[in-house]
């Protein structure tokens, strides 16, 4: 059985004082919903201070990047050691530092390798561009993306995989249940290709792009998606809220 998640990216929002009034806003309706993970990931600079509000709860905590050395000179840089001391999750290749920080396969590759290293569980989103779905190119893409992405990793730990088209995310356009359910076909049988079966049938997959509370019912009916990676919506508690217990309704 797959357990469900629900991630919230908050991106680069909310400073720190409005980090606490968010978790605050919902720590307690949230913590009280069962049947799904639901992980919030907000900016670096808030980790610890959320970390301790929702101390003894269910919620839990992810980073949404990483530097792949351990240490040492590397100004601004956050490492995976840092992190495992403070949350369980980290997004790793967001389509945002693919197209703005230059974030080849390799460099998700490295970053993957350190986070699995040191027990934390990355969220590995991978999607096409509009351009190249409208190509006919959505299937050799996502599958490139996964094979340099893992490639020579033996140990998946706890990886979840997040299958974000790049024309989903912001954009108000969310993808249909049926071209996440196909897309995530193509998904499973790479993973299977890759590692087995089982470990295929064992991923968890969620879908990103513009999610919202209108619209998760259409996407976690479907049994092969198992919750959603949720970026504008989850900066509003009341959304995100309703999007966490939509999930735990349906998936129960
Ligand atoms: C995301 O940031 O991963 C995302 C899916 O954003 P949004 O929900 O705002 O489209």
């Amino acid at each position: 059985m797959r357990v469900p998640m629900i991630a919230g990216n908050w991106k680069m929002n909310t400073t720190l004082s409005e980090a606490i009034e968010l978790v605050n806003e919902m720590r307690k309706e949230l913590g009280e919903i069962d049947g799904v993970e639901k992980v919030i990931c907000p900016p670096f600079i808030s980790l610890a201070a959320v970390k301790e509000l929702i101390k003894g709860s269910s919620i839990r905590l992810g980073a949404q990047n990483l530097y792949f050395e351990a240490e040492g000179a590397y100004t601004g840089e956050i490492s995976p050691l840092m992190l495992a001391d403070l949350c369980e999750f980290v997004i790793i290749g967001h389509s945002e530092r693919r197209q703005y920080f230059n974030e080849t396969g390799e460099i998700v590759n490295r970053k993957l390798r350190a986070a699995l290293n040191v027990g934390l569980k990355p969220i590995l989103c991978i999607g096409e561009s509009l351009e190249e779905r409208e190509s006919g190119r959505t299937e050799e893409v996502v599958t490139q993306q996964l094979w340099s992405s893992l490639a020579g990793i033996d140990n998946l730990g706890g990886l979840i995989i997040a299958y974000e088209p790049v024309w989903a995310i912001g954009t108000g356009k969310a993808a249909t249940g049926k071209q996440v359910n196909e897309t995530i076909g193509i998904i499973s049988l790479n993973i299977a290709q890759l590692y087995d079966k089982v470990i295929a049938q064992n991923m968890r997959v969620l879908y990103g792009g513009s999610v919202t509370a209108d619209n998760i019912a259409e996407f976690v009916q479907q049994r092969e998606i198992d919750g959603a990676l949720v970026g504008g919506a989850s900066l509003k508690a009341d959304q995100f809220l309703s999007i966490v217990k939509q999930t735990s309704e349906i998936k129960h």
